[in-house]
């Protein structure tokens, strides 16, 4: 799969379906594959944290969800095929775990949130096994209990949903423990299985305003939406510096 360097992180040049192909692979495996769903603000912090940035890179898959990063790769010559969002990706998977009778294992989000998303899931995918959930805002000693207990539920896809940088660095600090085949930094998208945060329409998806929609339905996002014009500043001076 051919790669994409933004500003230090290690893009798939990757259409949906070929993230989703590629994935159905993890399935077969025995080890833990982890998928993360950068966009541009998530690359702008993993600047400042090399660490981080060293943690997402080391990402079996690293798919675009950002349309930031589209533009970003239109602007250094080496456009990406499209935009990926985690939670397509993600559906995508979910269809396939359906079709093959696998589990999965939601962990993060607000108490009930994740038990909320089984249910409506279950409705969709009635032939995956949800093994099991665990809310996102637990103490740090209580991680250890939380590593048994998705173990211990021996499911195929592991979500995680405790928002970035903290469901990438728990997946890499665990992953060589894990009992599953792949897990995902699914950031809000438990909400919306729950029915608590609404998607935005195809509209604003296809026109690449869904960061937009968001903004207006949680309009405490404008501080951390802010730095977004800095990352393409960032990306047209090294655009500048590569000529
Ligand atoms: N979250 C969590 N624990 C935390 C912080 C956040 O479970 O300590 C959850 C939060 O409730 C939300 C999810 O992480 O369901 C994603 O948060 P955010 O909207 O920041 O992620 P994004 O979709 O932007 O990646």
């Amino acid at each position: 799969m051919k790669r994409l360097n933004v500003l230090g992180a290690d893009i798939h040049c990757i259409t949906l379906e070929e993230a989703i192909l590629n994935a159905k692979e993890y399935f077969d495996g025995d080890i833990c594959r982890m998928v993360a769903t950068p966009n541009s603000e998530i690359i702008m912090n993993a600047m400042k944290d090399p660490e981080f940035m060293d943690i997402l890179n080391s990402a079996d898959m690293i798919i675009p969800d950002g349309i930031g990063l589209v533009y970003a790769s239109k602007i250094l010559k080496q456009p990406l095929k499209e935009r990926v969002t985690g939670i397509d990706f993600a559906e995508g998977i979910l269809e396939y775990l359906n079709n093959e009778g696998k589990s999965v294992f939601l962990f993060g989000s607000k108490p009930g949130i994740a038990e909320k998303a089984v249910e409506n899931l279950s409705q969709k995918y009635p032939d995956i096994k949800f093994t099991g959930t665990y809310h996102g805002y637990y103490k740090d000693t209580e991680e250890e209990k939380i590593v048994e207990l998705i173990n211990e539920a021996t499911a195929d896809l592991l979500c995680v949903a405790l928002g970035s940088p903290k469901q990438e660095r728990f997946i890499n600090k665990y992953r060589g423990r894990l009992n599953v085949k792949v897990a995902i930094g699914v950031g809000g998208s438990l909400d919306v299985w729950a029915g608590t945060l609404k998607r935005a329409p195809v509209f604003f998806q296809k026109t690449g305003l869904e960061w937009f929609y968001r903004l207006i339905q949680e309009p405490s996002r404008y501080k951390r939406m802010r730095i977004l014009p800095l990352f393409m500043f960032k990306v047209l001076l090294k655009r500048k510096e590569a000529k």
